[in-house]
């Protein structure tokens, strides 16, 4: 086994090595095994690197003096399998939708640890979570707190809410579709706007309704922490002023997700255990200054969690030289399943998933689909490639398939997760039958149609 350049360790799963063999390995499997098994593209997680990171995380928690409760926010990467795993971890998790909330049953985690976020929660989803006994409800907006309280009445329920402040901090260091704590957000209760406050004032008048604590969640992909420390400060202030006013006292509180991650060797590095120790002891620094007890703190992490671990394997097919230009190479897949290069500037780094002594060109790795966008990197450094060559994608395990889609009618990859040479399936890859599975009066077999072999 041989060892990475510093540099690229901080973007590879902890399991990641060179074998003897010239090829990539990830939790005791080489890479082109698991293509050739399960087909390309593949998405493989590291449970190694899961599992690091979540006791990093717990690590800077334990530094808190109280309670603390870790949720992963289901959005990152959501799979029934992986919410299994995390529920026998121990882990609540955070959803925003009756989607996610139902994959979430689906996979046995316990509701009560179960977190409902999203700027706009339809009445029936509102519904759906008061059935299955959501542990807590998240107010965005003054509106959803007279939709919810009509419910819990229709319903009879009494329901813990938490209230998300927008405190009016800008976190600066990340892309602006990724920053929620500015006044001029759709999430969240503006303190600034006397918003928050109505809030408090409102939940006391109605009976279904206990306001726990206090969430804010200022943006994702941070590495700057100043903003969360102000944006902690300003959540204390308010809430001893509801305090004092109200005699509302929060017992519980989180400063949502957001700690970043790096994808290239260029970005930043935060060690997780310490950027959560200092959340952490702010929080206490404020409970302390404003005299209010020590709330049972929260932490809702979802790239920090997964990024890493993950990663997108990939099968080389057309190679375009422009000679004085530049050189393409196409993958199997691009955009469907990893939008974020297209949609917000996302960089990512590849490398071959065998190690030869190929010369290094540098290379436009692009998609399959039909978008000049459909560049996945638009300045990689590979051996020269050929044809059937694999390549992996480094840091995918999040907001990729997340967000993937059936664009040009792609299936989306199948997933697996790796651990001590150990492979489970955590997502089978989509087939055809899927892609018809909404259409009416129609089906692959009724057709006589003879499908392609899919892996
Ligand atoms: C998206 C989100 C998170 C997770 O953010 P990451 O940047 O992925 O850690 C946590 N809490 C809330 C409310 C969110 O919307």
């Amino acid at each position: 086994m041989h060892e990475f350049d510093t540099e690229l360790v901080r973007l590879l799963p902890d399991t990641a090595r060179k074998g003897a063999d010239g090829q990539l390995w990830v939790g005791g499997r080489p890479l082109a095994e698991l293509a050739e098994e399960f087909g390309t593209p593949l998405y493989v997680y590291d449970v190694a690197t899961i599992r690091a990171t979540c006791a990093a995380l717990r690590r800077g928690l334990a530094r808190y003096p109280g309670e603390v409760s870790l949720i992963y926010a289901a959005k990152a990467y959501a799979s029934v399998a992986f919410f299994q795993w995390l529920a026998r971890e121990g882990l609540g998790i955070d959803c925003v939708s009756d989607g996610e909330l139902f994959m979430a049953q689906c996979a046995g985690v316990p509701a009560e640890r179960l977190v409902f976020h999203g700027n706009n929660k339809l009445e029936s989803e509102l519904e759906f979570a008061l059935r299955i006994g959501v542990g807590r409800f998240v107010i965005d907006n003054l509106d959803e707190l007279e939709l919810l309280a009509a419910s819990a009445t229709r319903q009879g329920k009494a329901v813990s809410v938490w209230l998300r402040l927008n405190p009016g901090v800008e976190p600066h260091d990340t892309h602006a579709y990724r920053r929620t704590g500015q006044l001029d957000s759709k999430f969240g209760l503006p303190i600034e706007t006397g918003d928050a406050e109505r809030a408090v004032h409102s939940c006391r008048s109605l009976p279904g309704l206990r306001i726990l604590g206090y969430h804010i969640h200022i943006g994702s992909q941070l590495f700057d922490l100043a903003p969360y420390r102000e944006a902690i400060e300003r959540t204390f202030t308010f809430a001893a002023q509801m305090r004092d006013r109200y005699g509302i006292v929060p017992l519980e509180f989180s400063p949502g997700g957001g700690l970043g991650v790096p994808y290239t060797p260029n970005d930043p590095v935060l060690d997780l255990a310490e950027a959560v120790a200092m959340l952490a002891e702010w929080v206490q620094a404020a409970a302390r200054a404003w005299k209010l007890p020590l709330p049972r703190l929260f932490l809702e992490p979802g790239r920090s969690l997964v990024a890493r671990a993950g990663l997108a394997l990939y099968r080389v097919g057309a190679v375009k030289r422009i000679p004085g230009v530049r050189t393409y190479v196409a993958v199997d897949g691009g955009m469907a399943d990893n939008i974020r290069p297209a949609l917000y500037g996302a960089q990512y780094v590849a490398l071959p998933a065998r190690f030869t002594e190929r010369p290094v060109e540098r290379v436009t790795v692009v998609g399959k689909y039909c978008e000049s966008g459909d560049v996945l990197i638009r300045e990689a450094w590979l051996p020269t490639p050929q044809r059937g060559d694999l390549v992996a994608v480094l840091v995918a395990g999040a907001y990729c398939l997340a967000m993937a889609s059936n664009y040009n009618l792609a299936r989306r990859p199948a997933v697996v997760a790796v651990e001590d040479g150990r492979v489970m399936v955590w997502q089978r890859r989509e087939t055809l039958d899927d892609l018809i599975a909404r259409e009416i009066g129609v089906s692959g077999k009724e057709i006589g149609i003879e499908f392609p072999p899919c892996p």
